[in-house]
């Protein structure tokens, strides 16, 4: 009766939905606050946020939103929508896909920012060994993670993407990738325990050690298996300040080289110096404001002065950063870890006098993309389309890639940064959903192109998004798509190569059989 209940309050809210989302502004005027306290089944509101997302490219119309307050809404939803034939729902975390992965073409998109329950939570562990650990909702943002476990108990995760206002739940679903990758592993690897809700509309708690099988399938998973409804991130001591450095390239086998062999640096007691964060990115060798130097914001504006550039400098440079986090019970902020930066960089190759450091507080270091955001809203570019596309590259052929794509198609810029950086492959648990290339190292290449007014049109930008594909397949480039956006079982198939794809089809089968969750994905048909 439940379910009756809840799907008619579902199909009766459809029809106003269905009217709302004619008047767009109207509609996404919904208040943030909208499902309040109120009981499971009135968590159903209007917004038609829901129909689009950060790539702006695609449009999906749902037949309802759905505002969990808890994972038993969760269920409940999913429950309803397998009682009726063609339904599908997609859990939304904050639409920030560029190819309408969470969205839900005439099905019930959850809006897991509402989910209140359970709250946010310090949990020790039983075991006498002092680990700690935070409990956040899948729809929490991990700046809000941040902000909350810092300020209350100096805590904080290890690993991080470049950009915190995602969800938990969204990020856990593809990878999470940031310069702290190489050494924390991705956010993937680190997670101890999950509450997912299957496609079968059960709740299970899982981790390496019970039902691990749920647990490696959803991480990475594409939203294929269940939704994240809470999420177990082991926590560290965070450091208060953080020495950021950058220093520029104009050779990339020796940016390469140098980021290779930084990232390789063996960790641990009796170990070498390492970093705690290591990225990179080419630059357009130009002081435009978006393909040049100032791409990628750094403290201070940071002058760059191109006369100390080595003659034959070609038109794409590249910037190594890195960071290293203030031991928590060090006292000293600059002197100290200025010296241990210095030193760890001494044996680089990077281009004399192009050097630059900062000594930053760890959350401003973790939130310095908001700085972007603030900039990008400013001149209108967030809210403008974004074909993104985003890969793995292995080391093997970043070389190549490097030529034909970045110096070679992309010379000119993308109107956005261009980010390369090298992470461990022995970092990833292979039991995991994500599909990397072969190899120890390979590269995440993010090609994050803003769009403003008098740019190419988004349709050649698109285009030329394939074109990279196709010649990487054509120069048989070890790679996979991060995010990827593939329609058709043979595609997708081949994305995650013959034995994946046999595990990713039997997971699929055995935890959301009649295919109801993620639809925007484009990976499995609902079964009828
Ligand atoms: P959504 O886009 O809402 O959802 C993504 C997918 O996950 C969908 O299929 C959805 O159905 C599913 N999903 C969402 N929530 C859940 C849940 N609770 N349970 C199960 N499935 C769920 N990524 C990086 O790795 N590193 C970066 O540094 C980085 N920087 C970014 C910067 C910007 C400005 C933007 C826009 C994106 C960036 N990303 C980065 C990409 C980001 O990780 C993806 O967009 C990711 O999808 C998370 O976004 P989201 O939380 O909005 O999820």
């Amino acid at each position: 009766r439940e379910k009756a209940t809840f799907f008619r309050l579902v199909q009766a809210s459809s029809k106003k939905m269905m009217l709302a989302y004619m008047d767009r502004a109207a509609a996404a005027t919904e208040p943030e606050d909208a499902a309040g306290d109120s009981p499971a089944a009135s968590t159903v509101a209007a917004g038609c946020a829901t129909a689009t997302d950060f790539g702006g490219m695609v449009t999906a119309i749902p037949a309802a939103v759905v505002r969990p307050a808890s994972s038993d809404d969760v269920a409940n939803a999913i429950r309803a929508a397998a009682l009726t034939a063609g339904l599908t729902v997609a859990a939304r975390g904050n639409g920030h896909s560029v190819s309408g992965q969470a969205m839900a073409d005439g099905g019930l998109v959850l809006d897991m920012r509402a989910l209140r329950r359970p709250q946010m939570q310090l949990v020790v562990s039983p075991d006498g060994s002092g680990a700690r650990f935070a409990d956040v909702p899948g729809g929490a943002l991990w700046e809000d993670v941040l902000h909350f476990f810092v300020k209350n108990y100096g805590l904080a995760p290890a690993s991080w993407t470049d950009y915190l206002r995602l969800t938990v739940g969204g990020t856990l679903s593809n990878a999470g990738v940031s310069g702290q990758s190489f050494r924390y592993g991705p956010q993937v690897s680190n997670v101890a325990e999950l509450e997912v809700v299957t496609g079968d509309g059960e709740c299970r708690v899982c981790s390496p050690s019970s039902h691990p099988d749920l647990f490696f399938a959803v991480l990475g998973g594409l939203g294929q298996f269940g939704v994240i409804t809470r999420a177990r991130i082991p926590l560290r001591r965070a450091p208060r300040w953080v020495r950021w450095a950058r220093v520029v390239y104009a050779s990339f086998a020796e940016y390469a080289a140098d980021a290779e062999w930084l990232v390789t640096r063996r960790d641990g007691d009796g170990g070498e110096e390492v970093f705690d964060y290591v990225e990179g990115f080419a630059f357009v060798n130009s002081d435009d404001p978006v393909n040049g130097w100032p791409s990628v914001p750094f403290p201070g504006g940071a002058r760059f002065d191109p006369s100390l550039l080595p003659a034959g400098a070609g038109p794409i440079l590249y910037c190594l950063e890195v960071a290293l986090y203030q031991d928590p019970d060090d006292e000293d902020k600059g002197g100290v870890m200025g010296k241990r930066v210095s030193r760890m960089m001494a044996p680089l190759k990077y281009v004399s006098g192009l050097e630059f450091a900062a000594d930053v507080g760890y959350v401003d270091f973790l939130s310095r993309v908001n700085r972007v955001e603030e900039e990008a809203r400013r001149n209108g570019s967030w809210d403008a389309p974004h074909p993104w596309l985003n890969l793995f590259v292995s080391s093997r052929d970043i070389a190549g890639f490097e030529r034909a794509v970045i110096r070679g198609m992309l010379a000119d810029g993308i109107d956005g940064p261009m980010l390369i950086y090298p992470m461990l492959k022995s970092k990833w648990d292979p039991n995991t959903s994500v599909a990397l290339p072969d190899g120890e190292i390979f590269y995440l290449v993010a090609l994050l192109r803003f769009c403003r007014g008098g740019g190419p049109a988004v349709d050649e930008l698109v285009a030329q998004n394939g074109a990279i594909l196709r010649a990487c397949r054509a120069n048989g480039y070890d790679h996979k798509a991060y995010f990827p956006s593939y329609r058709g079982e043979a595609e997708w198939a081949r994305h995650f190569g013959a034995a994946r794809w046999r595990r990713f089809v039997e997971r699929k089968a055995r935890y959301d059989p009649l295919a109801i969750l993620a639809p925007g994905q484009k990976i499995f048909p609902r079964a009828q």
